[in-house]
């Protein structure tokens, strides 16, 4: 048996299981995800409680040909054929099986935590180490209770090296992350105030973290982080580094910036020893000094040490998801390959239902400790499982082994360049592309010559964060409280199909758009959830019934129309949402409306009502409370009449982002999720933390002039410099959507690091920056908005509101998305 394959049988008296195994599997893989199964003959599928009870899922996986489940209760499931291990605690099972399947193998374990820097840190080792060693190490950045077990459980014979990451939130979660990875040394990455508000003190953040290494024999950290923390270090050696403190073991005394690369000189072992870092940005030079420490820790030579630094590659963990030619969306994964990373790579394929058709492009994968039979095989079902209807392998591995696939169509290729003098002819059209390749395969070409020319100014958005956000507001519910995320406006701003199909993939209950051409473009984007339309149009009845969109009834002109179009079609019980206006004063019934909708309402047999909702004019606004609470009342006093009158029950919601954190009494049976999706909520105290900003708008200097005291800039001669100085003209104006009210200063951007401000009037395609002072040049990114410097600013600084500045960004910006 290969070694992570275990029997059914054995598996239950590890996690010490109640439960009868009515017949015996080989178990090779574990899932914790009903969405997420590939090899479902051989997986094991764990039902964890979360947000959502995995016990949902058990049905779907079963559907998904999963025969196997470690469940927190059996007897309910009536599925033929399977094997129910009933314990007390699902998670806990898993990480008894990691733990497990750990202890049977002798390999050396780096073990790896801190707050910033470790996903980094794990992969530059990988790349420093893997010229001798076989190393299994997280996908990605699983680091977490459930990303570790699934992590470690990759470990196979061959693999002489383990280098695992730990991630925690709270406090009691190391220690079991400890049992499951064993490191035998450790490294601690930077310290800082991530998750701090999980713990009562940064002391005791620390120290929980320290407890990833109560077992190790070394541990390497930065001398500087653990000072008054000797007595807290159970490992019976250190290797520490610092760059101010002469004791450390690596003493860095001497920094200078060669254009691209930081250079260092440090004193190791009473010797002057020098290194090549090839970035400059802070965070890669630390953690590029914890890799060299770890090195030199490890006996590598000084100079074996530097010679393989100065080649680290950057890492990108991130998929990045855009445009393409002939109306393709690329997903572009051009870092790295292995069967992990390719297996959520085509997760996040199949999340997407723009096109019907999707393609891989892969190259051959290297270092999976695996015979290249097996492996080939493995790859084989994997996109046998995610249904590919278009294979391109490049390498000679995937050329030798092409009898093991049996897609549609496929190509298979020698090498890079070959594939590139095809590439017309492989006649790329409305289809989704992932590109996934090995470093040295460089594919980063493949999607220079497949993705539409981003012009130079792109909002990116980022997909876990914008799930981040989501979640934090689902966590705010009661349980059976529907979500309904608002899409309108090109989901502020931030896109279509993008997002909604990362919503529909995380199963929200509903969209809601502003008009029926944003819902037609959802449906022909293969968007399947139910759409409600705020603001049908008469005129495009026939696309709205056609794509099955659900309008809001408004008042009485509307339901007229409605009801006329729907007896013409011979449409019967059609899905229509009520709109109650109990305040706001912009659509909907005024309450001494609703005896006569009632009445229009009753025996008709044309419309039939989903929802009854009306919206907040101040759900954020303390000061207009007693107000809101009206509204609530109204709200109640309308559905409940409504309700009587139709004898079924409806959906009622009334609250929208704001509402959600300040009026939970008033969350009834769906809420309505728009801004606070995107990372903007003032109702969310910040303490909180909870909510990560998910778009960022960068463009580049297309210019930089000197210019003297008496010059001036721009159009109407409107801006100048105070003394002689330097400005950058940028490639961002008001028809991109920075409006003119930024212009003469009112507006700073951040470059190089600094905040500066604009001069003179923003023009149509182009703005000023007074850049006096600072190294800037040609090409140099400039950031308008990001995670520091946020959206919410910029709307003070013009004296408006978050919302109109996201749905201001013009079309003409890019958008890229990231997931990893
Ligand atoms: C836009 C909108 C929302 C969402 O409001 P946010 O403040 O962005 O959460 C909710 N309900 C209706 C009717 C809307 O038009």
């Amino acid at each position: 048996m290969p070694n992570n394959s275990y029997a059914i049988s054995a598996i239950k008296k590890i996690i010490k299981a109640d439960g009868n195994i009515v017949e015996e599997y080989t178990i090779s893989a574990l899932f914790t995800d009903s969405r997420r199964i590939s090899n479902p003959a051989e997986g094991l599928f764990f039902a964890l409680s979360g947000r959502r009870n995995g016990h949902e899922f058990v049905a779907e996986a079963y559907a998904g040909g999963v025969r196997n489940f470690v469940v927190e209760h059996g007897p309910e499931f009536n599925l033929p054929g399977a094997n129910f291990l009933i314990v007390p605690d699902p998670l806990a099972a898993l990480q008894a099986l990691a733990a497990y399947h750990r202890n049977r193998f002798k390999l050396q374990v780096i073990g790896i935590t801190g707050s910033n820097g470790k996903t980094i840190v794990k992969e530059w080792l990988y790349q420093l180490l893997s010229a001798d060693k076989n190393i299994v190490r997280n996908p990605k950045s699983y680091n977490s209770q459930i990303g570790v077990p699934l992590s470690v459980w990759q470990i196979n014979d061959r693999n002489d090296l383990g280098i695992f990451e730990a991630g925690i939130s709270t406090v009691n979660e190391m220690n079991r992350l400890e049992a499951i990875i064993k490191p035998e040394i450790g490294v601690l990455t930077h310290m800082g105030p991530a998750h701090d508000e999980g713990f009562e003190s940064p002391r005791q953040k620390l120290l929980e973290k320290l407890g990833l290494f109560k077992n190790s024999r070394l541990l390497i950290h930065n001398y500087d982080q653990l000072i008054g923390y000797e007595k807290d270090i159970a490992a019976k050696e250190t290797f520490t580094w610092s760059r101010k403190f002469r004791e450390a073991d690596l003493y860095v005394f001497s920094e200078t910036v060669i254009s691209k690369n930081y250079y260092f000189r440090a004193r190791y072992q009473a010797k002057e020893i020098e290194c090549l870092v090839p970035f400059t940005d802070q965070a890669s030079v630390e953690n590029a000094i914890t890799c060299w420490a770890t090195m030199l820790a490890l006996g590598y030579s000084a100079v074996e040490a530097d010679k393989r630094i100065e080649r680290l590659a950057p890492v990108s963990m991130r998929l990045e998801l855009k445009n393409g030619v002939n109306n393709c969306s690329v997903i572009d994964d051009s870092y790295n390959s292995d069967l992990q990373s390719l297996e959520i790579a085509l997760n996040f394929l199949s999340q997407q239902n723009q096109h019907q058709k999707k393609t891989l492009i892969l190259s051959d994968i290297y270092q999976s400790g695996l015979q290249q039979d097996v492996l080939y095989k493995q790859v084989a079902d994997l996109i046998r499982t995610k249904k590919i209807d278009k294979f391109i392998g490049v390498g000679e591995a995937l050329l030798s082994h092409q009898s093991y696939f049996d897609v549609a169509e496929q190509h298979f290729y020698a090498d890079t360049t070959t594939l590139l003098q095809q590439l017309k002819a492989l006649n790329f059209k409305d289809e989704t592309i992932l590109i996934k390749g090995s470093r040295s395969f460089e594919f980063e070409q493949i999607s220079r010559a497949l993705s539409q020319k981003a012009h130079e100014t792109v909002m990116e958005i980022n997909l876990n964060s914008l799930l981040n956000n989501l979640n934090f507001y689902k966590s705010k519910l009661k349980p059976g409280v529907k979500v309904m995320a608002m899409v309108k406006a090109f989901s502020y701003g931030s896109g279509t199909f993008e997002v909604a199909n990362m919503l529909q993939y995380n199963k929200v209950d509903y969209l809601a758009v502003a008009y029926i051409d944003e819902g037609v473009a959802l449906r022909q984007a293969g968007i399947i959830l139910p759409i409600k339309v705020l603001n049908p149009e008469a005129s495009a009845f026939d696309k709205l019934t056609e794509y099955k969109l659900e309008p809001v009834i408004y008042s009485f002109g509307l339901l007229d129309d409605f009801v006329g179009y729907a007896s013409a079609q011979g449409i019967a019980g059609y899905p229509v949402h009520l709109k109650i206006d109990t305040g706001m004063h912009r659509l909907g019934f005024e309450n001494y409306e609703i005896e006569t909708l009632c009445d229009m309402l009753e025996a008709n047999r044309y419309v039939r009502v989903q929802s009854v909702f009306s919206h907040l004019a101040a759900s954020e606004a303390p000061e207009h409370d007693e107000f809101t609470k009206k509204q609530i009342k109204r709200f109640e006093k309308a559905f409940k009449e409504i309700e009587r009158t139709l004898g079924y029950k409806v959906i009622k919601h009334i609250c929208n982002t704001a509402g959600i954190i300040r009026w939970p009494s008033a969350h009834y049976d769906m809420v309505r999720l728009g801004i606070g999706l995107y990372g903007i909520d003032s109702s969310v105290p910040a303490s909180e933390a909870g909510l990560q900003p998910i778009a960022s708008l960068k463009t580049s200097v297309a210019q930089v002039k000197k210019i003297g005291a008496g010059d001036t800039i721009s159009y109407g001669r409107s801006g100048s410099l105070l003394k002689d100085g330097k400005i950058a003209t940028i490639r961002i104006g008001y028809a991109d959507g920075y409006l003119r009210a930024f212009g003469k200063g009112v507006g700073k951007m951040l470059v190089k690091g600094a905040l500066v401000p604009t001069v003179g009037n923003i023009t149509m395609d182009m703005c000023m920056l007074d850049v006096s002072g600072l190294d800037v040049r040609e090409g140099d990114e400039v950031i308008i908005f990001d995670e520091h410097q946020r959206i919410e600013e910029l709307a003070k600084q013009i004296g408006t509101i978050p919302y109109e500045i996201l749905t201001n960004i013009s079309q003409r910006v890019k958008r890229v998305y990231f997931y990893e």
